[in-house]
């Protein structure tokens, strides 16, 4: 059996995993792997680009021990670059993205489509560094790239500034008896016929979430059937308690060592109750004035910025809904950009011809929309001051369900719209079930950007559910407020 970079860095996160994913892969959730892998392909075919003229290793073709004799007859024939360079030892696969081949010796270049060095990506190298240097080759340096967030895009992509080069030869060199130890103790683990018996922790979540999540925490653990300290938003003990088999809220006995609104949600829920500060809430809603722009953004991410002023994952905004709410009368405002181009500009000017200076403005989270806004201001110094005195106004409706002020157990200690809406004002939940084609963020982000290679039809299919989902969350905020106003009559 191969064994892979992929394979080890999952071995390395939980054994039982790699296990499972031998063995019993039907039981882990596949889902949403094909974006993050398109996003590493494209990067990673970009970064090929700060080594040019190399030769790659075409994936698909030619069998896995052809491509390893093909690189190493490249090796001897002094080819300097080589991408997808393919490698076998022992039964370990590994395909270094970038090699370089120097005549002090082999350089490892690992590129990774994320921000950030993490030490999960030291152990992939190490990996690849143990390969290579029991196949007798002289390694002279490993290279983690990743791209680089503070680099904005000019009119043209400089792909050496949008990358970071990191050189992690010490950390991998010191690495390499951990990846022994590693392979050892996951050949003993596949050897055997019984999944492994390895309890959740914290390294179900770290570096990655994991796939068996569903399997070992719900069906295996059943840690959804009641409410329990994993469902207390920010709360570190949750597997001290866990461990100590008391992790259900009905088993705990001493509330003291909770916050006051984490015993606000332990007893709502213990009781079915309904927590209300009615004095905070009324303070919340002192701080609005009619009328009220309850303003609700879409965005999409570029790992590769392809407009101007843009950097890796910065949040572009491309569809916003905006319900006034004038007290007597209801008014909705809307703007959804044309697919495949840079929606920006028509956004920002759109959004000062549709909300006024000074006027309150309504968000929930607003610091997402008050990010934007920013970012907006920043590209756009003609709209800057307008958006500015707008981003100035946002108040942040989230803020009476973050402070506990008003708490429903049905809400299970999460604040976000989709569990407050539901718990308030049960009819809206049917709203959103209604939905046809899109029901959350995620989609509406994933939409947006295949829309530009849909036809026609399907293309104003999508573009009415964008604008029906984003017109549904304001609405679900006026609705909201006026329930907050209705209990402090
Ligand atoms: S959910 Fe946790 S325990 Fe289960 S396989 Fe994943 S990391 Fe291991």
């Amino acid at each position: 059996m191969f064994f892979s970079k992929s394979r080890y860095t999952r071995g390395a996160q939980c054994a039982k995993s790699l296990w499972l994913n031998t063995y019993n892969k039907d039981v882990l959730n596949s889902s949403n792997k094909s974006t993050k892998t398109d996003i590493g392909n494209k990067v990673g075919e970009l970064a090929c680009n700060l080594f040019p003229n190399g030769v790659k290793m075409e994936f698909e073709g030619s069998s896995f021990d052809e491509k390893c004799e093909q690189t190493r007859k490249l090796l001897e024939n002094n080819q300097e670059v080589i991408y997808e360079a393919t490698f076998c030892y022992d039964g370990i696969l590994i395909m270094i993205d970038i090699l370089q081949n120097t005549k002090d010796g082999l350089i490892i270049n690992e590129v990774k489509s994320s921000t950030s060095l993490k030490d999960v990506y030291i152990d992939d190298c190490a990996l690849q560094y143990y390969v290579l240097s029991n196949l007798n080759y002289k390694i002279k340096q490993v290279n983690l790239i990743h791209l680089n967030n503070e680099y904005y895009r000019s009119d043209f992509l400089d792909i050496n500034q949008l990358f970071k080069i990191n050189d992690i030869t010490k950390e991998v060199l010191l690495n390499q008896n951990q990846v022994k130890e590693n392979l050892k103790y996951f050949e003993e683990i596949l050897s055997k016929k019984e999944e492994p018996d390895i309890d959740i922790g914290t390294h179900c979540f770290d570096p990655y979430e994991c796939d068996g999540y569903e399997y070992c925490w719900i069906k295996q653990r059943n840690l959804c059937e009641k409410e329990n300290v994993f469902n207390i938003p920010k709360f570190k003990k949750s597997f001290e308690f866990y461990y100590q088999n008391t992790y259900n809220f009905e088993d705990l006995d001493d509330l003291s060592i909770f916050t006051k609104n984490q015993q606000i949600q332990i007893k709502a829920s213990l009781n079915k109750e309904i927590y209300i500060n009615k004095e905070n809430i009324k303070k919340f809603l002192d701080t609005l004035t009619y009328p009220i722009y309850h303003l609700d953004f879409e965005t999409f991410m570029q790992a590769i910025p392809e407009y101007k002023g843009i950097r890796p994952y910065m949040q572009i905004p491309f569809q916003y809904s905006l319900h006034i709410d004038h007290k007597d009368k209801l008014e909705h405002k809307e703007f959804l950009s044309e697919c495949g181009i840079d929606p920006r500009y028509e956004f920002a000017k759109n959004l000062i011809n549709d909300i006024p200076k000074d006027v309150c403005v309504l968000s929930y989270n607003a610091s997402f929309e008050k990010g934007v806004i920013r970012n907006l201001a920043l590209a756009f110094p003609e709209f800057s001051e307008h958006l500015l005195n707008i981003e100035k106004n946002i108040k942040d409706l989230m803020i009476p369900f973050q402070n506990k002020d008003y708490y429903h157990y049905k809400m299970q200690g999460s604040y976000s719209i989709k569990k407050v809406l539901p718990a308030l004002i049960p009819d809206m939940e049917q709203a959103y079930n209604d939905l046809d084609l899109i029901h959350n963020g995620s989609e509406a982000m994933q939409s947006f950007e295949a829309m530009q290679n849909m036809d026609e039809n399907e293309r104003k299919a999508y573009r009415q559910a964008l604008l029906e989902y984003c017109k549904l969350d304001t609405l679900a905020m006026v609705k909201i407020l006026k329930h907050l106003e209705e209990l402090v009559k």
